[in-house]
């Protein structure tokens, strides 16, 4: 019979720990969060500035694409700038086709970076005398560099597919074509990191991903991967798509897989609006993990939906203000404050739950709601702290959080 305990996070599955530029992926560490820059690469200046703004969001690793000879001659000045402004975030060199003559042909960039990731689908695999292949497994050994082994099925190895699809047909089609697609997509990662292995890349320098659009796919082919394998896995859905959608689509198959101990560094990859802020794909990533309760990265702010007994916007704004705020201060604090995260500050809208939440919250206010005497209690570690009242609710109690976290 099932009991409530089934629902528990199963505990994490045991994978070999590789050390990505002093960052821990696997091994039972935290799961580490990355995201990757949309810059061109061989443009320094706007490289450093994203790179350096996805790292203040909370970004452990920061992935930069590595496409020509321009962008491996910026990889040191990149890394340099970085070093010059305090940042010593792990950059990992994104390669695909001529990623072994890159290196080659720059030890500068090779040296800078702290990981390489290549896709078999792109770089052949198909026995060991693959130039390509062992070529750029050398230059990880040379450079003491561990590679991610980046399957995607965009670009997956057809190979494979068409042997993998014959020879199911050969034996009279047990598995239908998604199935054998699934399947591909796990042996190209599985017989990658095996060659690897054999060329001489120790098992704490690989780390495999296996990245799908599809929720369903994603789930499959990363519960195979992880049943057939202990190297450590990077969770990632690709093309995830843009706004709710992707946020969505990302939560919903990371976190089922997260829920089965799967997973050793996430990605949310999110297609950018116009404009639109590329760090946010780091917030959601550290929600995620936040809200599963596998990590605690910024205070919870705990604000009630709001309904017919609210009179104005003004506890949303509040909420909404106080969670940005908090969000700025972070770089800042987490140095000045350590455990300053696990914090928990309440907004409510009105009496009726108000009170309750904000007395579990560190601290909190429930604003007054319609037909309510225009006062607002303040809870201060569980007790009544204080009344505010009059049209500067929201400032005072803004400064009564931050004077509470400096505190
Ligand atoms: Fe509505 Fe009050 Fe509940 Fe907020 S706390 S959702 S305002 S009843």
């Amino acid at each position: 019979m099932s009991s409530a305990f089934d629902f528990e996070p199963k505990p994490r599955r045991a994978s070999v720990a590789v050390d990505v530029g002093g960052v821990i992926v696997g091994g039972g560490a935290p799961v580490a969060v990355q995201s990757m820059t949309n810059t061109d690469t061989a443009d320094v200046d706007a490289t450093v500035a994203q790179v350096a703004a996805l790292y203040r969001a909370g970004s452990e690793l920061v992935r930069i694409t590595v496409d020509r000879d321009e962008s491996a001659a910026a990889v040191p000045k990149i890394r340099e700038r970085l070093l010059r402004l305090g940042m010593d975030v792990p950059l990992v060199g994104d390669f695909h086709y001529i990623g072994h003559k890159l290196l080659a042909d720059h030890p500068a960039c090779a040296e800078a970076l702290a990981k390489y990731r290549i896709n078999p689908g792109n770089v052949g695999f198909k026995d060991k005398k693959d130039k390509q292949f062992a070529e750029i497994i050398e230059m990880a050994m040379r450079y003491d560099k561990p590679v991610r082994i980046g399957v995607n099925w965009g670009s997956l190895d057809q190979e494979l597919l068409t042997r993998l699809m014959d020879d199911n047909k050969a034996d009279g089609s047990p598995m239908t074509a998604q199935q054998v697609t699934r399947e591909t997509i796990v042996q190209s990662a599985l017989i990658s990191a095996e060659l690897a292995e054999e060329l001489g890349l120790p098992r704490n320098r690989i780390i495999l991903s296996a990245k799908v659009s599809g929720v369903q796919d994603l789930i499959a082919v990363y519960a195979m991967l992880a049943s057939r394998s202990d190297h450590a896995l990077h969770l990632g859905l690709t093309e995830a798509g843009m706004g709710t959608k992707g946020i969505v689509a990302s939560s919903a198959s990371l976190g089922i897989l997260m829920q089965q101990g799967i997973g050793d560094t996430i990605r949310i990859s999110l297609t950018p609006e116009p404009g639109g802020d590329r760090t946010r794909e780091v917030q959601v990533a550290q929600e995620l993990l936040q809200v599963m309760g596998f990590r605690q990265f910024v205070p919870v702010v705990a604000a009630c939906p709001g309904c017919g007994r609210t009179t104005s916007t003004v506890f949303q704004e509040l909420a909404q203000k106080i969670e940005e705020d908090i969000r700025a201060s972070m770089p800042v604090w987490r140095e000045k404050y350590p455990g300053v995260e696990a914090l928990k500050v309440a907004v409510m809208g009105c009496i009726v739950n108000g009170p309750g939440e904000s007395k579990h919250a560190d601290i909190g206010i429930s604003l007054p709601g319609t037909g309510e005497t225009p006062a607002a209690p303040v809870f201060v570690d569980g007790q009544k702290a204080m009344t505010l009242r009059g049209p500067k609710i929201a400032e005072e109690f803004q400064l009564l959080v931050s004077d509470y976290i400096e505190k």
